[in-house]
């Protein structure tokens, strides 16, 4: 666990006992803080109780007398309305902090020359494989890696900072917004498309709250700015205006391609510009290294080009397939060498990922029949990635369907030998797929074997895959459960598991 000085002898409050508040309060009375904590569930105060916590209830309490106020960040700090305690807290001119803060300041106690480094990954998709996917390269590495935040473990229980860590956080844009000081040595913003509108107050607020992640950049940190949007785009330009090194990553499709391994370039081991980056490891080596490199890194179909210069070759990473982990795995190739480690290790650690579950996960094979687990897409952009990924699908959609449902991705309909759809959403998504061929399922052990009967009687190799473009509540407790089925009902036809190497 992190503790968290600052707050010797002081109260503070603590509203949202979920895991990440709980753990912010045992950071902050490792730290000697006396935290307060509140929750409007019953049972959630119990169990803080139970741990020896002091609860009290919030709403009659003295707010002067709080140092800050610690809000979990699944409560509103502005829209659609500021919870209640903020309202009682910015009237006490009490500060509304988060967890990241917290470890932002628990970091910045510490001696210069003691303190780890960190990588912060934020951005609409991609964040949770960019996040892993960064660690794992850096443990390859040999590095000393923590990763957690709005992944895995909640980032104040990751282990106490050592001079030699690295920290690999994943930030969403709600804890974004209850930070103010945290400035991480190499700040990731993946990509931007309108989500969370409703707590953000509209793309204005969403696109404020991930700006956050660079505002207190120190003058040798390096960012790295996905710039296939426009919202990226202005905040790279803002960050070359303030002198911070920077790279730029960018996809880019070209004619006719099928977005699946297509190219095939020789590694030529040539580092370009990036090779100026140092390959010792040592923590305080590596910033003037990469200082003034700005630079940018497209990621074209499997190739990745460092100022258009060919780089590395990402057909032989099986676990990053398509456009979209072309583009996370730019990101980690850009992020591990910022960090001192070789063009070779970096692109050792790409190939060797493993991959996360239920986000492109191959899951097994039958004959030349593969199985891929997108259970995470649980919208349409998302399942376009993986649509975008090859060139003929045997589809599994559907599930309780977001505003909009399947509509957008009609484009990559001629894709998509047949569909088999599950879920609440079958009927609607059978109207919308038309004279795609389909198939209504409702249940995900019926959608594994049609489509894996025809995709078997279509021959040669064939991709069924499951990504859904729909939340899964109407018939999984999560998206988890959902890939998990799928997986079972997978194995169940007598597939082998897929292992990776
Ligand atoms: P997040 O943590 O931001 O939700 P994940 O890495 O869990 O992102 O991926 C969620 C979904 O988004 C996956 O189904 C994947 O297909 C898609 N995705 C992954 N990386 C990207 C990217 N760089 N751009 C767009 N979509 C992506």
């Amino acid at each position: 666990m992190i503790a968290v000085p600052g707050f010797e002898g002081r109260r503070v409050a603590v509203f949202g006992l979920g895991r990440s508040g709980l753990t912010a309060a045992r950071a902050l009375k490792a730290g000697g803080a006396h935290p307060i904590l509140w929750d409007d569930s019953v049972s959630s105060r119990m169990q803080a109780e139970a741990e020896g916590f002091a609860v009290e209830d919030l709403t009659a309490a003295n707010w002067s007398g709080f140092a800050a106020l610690i809000l979990s960040p699944g409560a509103p700090l502005t829209h659609p309305k500021p919870h209640w305690t903020v309202d009682k807290a910015k009237a006490a001119n009490v500060p509304v902090i988060g967890d990241i803060e917290l470890f932002a300041r628990a970091l910045a106690a510490l001696p210069e020359e003691q303190r780890p480094r960190v990588v912060a990954i934020t951005g609409t998709n991609g964040k949770s494989t960019t996040t892993a996917l960064i660690g794992w390269v850096l443990k390859q590495a040999g590095l000393t890696v923590h990763v957690g935040g709005n992944i895995g473990i909640g980032v104040l229980a990751l282990p106490a900072p050592t001079r030699d860590a690295v920290y690999v956080i994943e930030v969403s844009s709600y804890q974004l917004d209850l930070t103010t000081s945290f400035a991480p040595d190499v700040a990731i913003l993946t990509n931007i498309s309108p989500d969370h509108l409703d707590r953000h107050g509209g793309m204005e607020g969403y696109i404020d709250a991930k700006a956050r992640l660079f505002q207190a950049l120190r003058p040798q940190a390096v960012a790295l700015i996905g710039v296939d949007e426009a919202e990226g785009q202005g905040i790279a330009a803002d960050l070359t205006m303030r002198d911070i090194a920077g790279v730029r990553i960018q996809t880019s499709a070209h004619p006719g391609e099928s977005r699946d391994p297509v190219l095939s370039l020789e590694h030529n081991g040539s580092d370009q510009q990036l090779d100026k980056v140092s390959t010792d490891h040592r923590p305080k080596d590596w910033v003037p290294a990469f200082a003034g490199m700005s630079g940018v890194l497209e990621a074209r179909g499997r190739t990745l080009l460092a100022n258009g210069q060919p780089l590395l070759d990402l057909t032989p990473a099986r676990s990053l397939p398509g456009r979209h982990n072309a583009q996370n795995a730019a990101f980690a190739y850009a992020a591990a060498r910022a960090l001192g480690v070789s063009h070779e290790i970096a692109v050792q650690g790409l190939m060797t990922f493993p991959g996360l579950a239920h986000r492109m996960e191959e899951v097994g094979r039958l004959g030349a029949v593969r199985f891929i687990n997108d259970s995470k897409a649980t919208n349409a952009d998302a399942t376009r990635q993986a649509l975008s990924s090859y060139s003929s699908v045997f589809w599994i959609v559907g599930g309780r369907a977001k505003d909009g449902g399947i509509e957008d991705l009609t484009d990559l309909f001629p894709r998509v030998v047949h569909a088999y759809l599950i879920g609440e959403a079958a009927e609607d998504f059978a109207r919308t797929l038309a004279y795609t061929p389909h198939t209504i399922c409702r249940d995900m052990a019926t959608a594994v074997r049609r489509a894996a009967a025809d995709a078997q009687a279509a021959g040669g190799d064939q991709i069924v895959l499951l990504s859904p473009a729909c939340a899964s509540f109407d018939q999984f407790p999560d998206f988890e459960a959902r890939g998990e089925a799928f997986r079972a009902a997978v194995l169940n036809l007598g597939a082998t598991p897929f292992v990776q190497g």
